[in-house]
């Protein structure tokens, strides 16, 4: 393993030919994550809920020379059935037949309320984005990643999915369920190759940071493209053998 992958740096071809999707790559950390791995040779799927969006990353993406073009899949994570679930996995199996990387990056923060005063409502919407889409996507992204000589899933966790804080309500507990699935995956893959690890991104300068935090000096967080190090290690072949951990990116 390499000695911290917060520093990790590598070369310009590391992940030529890899199938990667990353999920919420509209905006934020995940937009940072697809534009970087596709510079670094990935075939990404930028997925998300928003084309208009999606379509500015690809424009992105493609105005770049020499590198791949990406593919998008578009899904709410909020309204998706398992119709939806199964047309986005079929859609990548007609046109990779395989899936080397899956990101699971989307995520909503819900609001900073205490428990007492949690609406029941928006405690289900946060669960139900941050961690049962996630466990319904890589449920059927499974045979897929099972096709890849070397898949890697990566789920984002965040320091109050680790140590439980006032106030953060449903995403706190959201984070550690992603920690948790994080962990039963591993292990049950722990013989087969792939690797299940959770990154925590820390703060970093995204809407999703200035919602939580409206009053912050802004310039003192990192970018989202300043901590992407210990993904592209997960993603890439020196991760190979890491899992069932938890990192933390900066
Ligand atoms: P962000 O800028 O708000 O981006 C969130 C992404 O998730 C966007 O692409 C968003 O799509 C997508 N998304 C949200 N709801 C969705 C839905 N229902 N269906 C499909 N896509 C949906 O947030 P970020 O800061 O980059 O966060 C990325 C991840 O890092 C999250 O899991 C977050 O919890 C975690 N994290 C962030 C920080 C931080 O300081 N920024 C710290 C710790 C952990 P739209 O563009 O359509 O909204």
């Amino acid at each position: 393993m390499t000695s911290d992958p917060r520093h990790y740096t590598c070369g310009e071809d590391l992940l030529r030919d890899r199938i990667i999707l990353v999920t919420g790559a509209s905006d934020g950390i995940g937009k940072a994550l697809a534009l970087r791995t596709a510079e670094l040779g990935a075939r990404i799927i930028l997925h998300g809920r928003s084309v208009p969006k999606l379509e500015k990353v690809y424009d992105q993406i493609a105005a770049r020379k020499n590198i791949p073009r990406p593919s998008i899949a578009v899904l709410d994570l909020e309204s998706a059935d398992a119709e939806g679930y199964t047309m986005l996995a079929t859609s990548i199996e007609d046109e990779f037949g395989r899936l080397d990387g899956l990101v699971h990056n989307a995520g909503i923060l819900g609001e900073r309320y205490s428990i007492e005063q949690y609406d029941a409502v928006l405690w289900q919407r946060v669960m139900h984005v941050n961690v049962t889409s996630a466990f319904a996507l890589t449920q059927v992204l499974l045979p897929l990643l099972h096709q890849s000589e070397d898949a890697s899933i990566i789920f984002t966790s965040s320091g109050v999915g680790r140590v439980g804080k006032a106030f953060w309500g449903a995403y706190a507990v959201s984070k550690f369920a992603l920690e948790g699935l994080s962990q039963v995956l591993a292990d049950e893959h722990r013989h087969s190759g792939m690797r299940v690890n959770c990154i925590n991104p820390g703060a970093t300068r995204t809407n999703m940071r200035l919602a939580a935090y409206p009053a912050e000096d802004r310039s003192q967080l990192r970018t989202p493209e300043q901590i992407l190090a210990p993904y592209l290690y997960l993603l890439g072949p020196d991760g190979k053998g890491v899992t069932g951990e938890s990192f933390d990116a900066q």
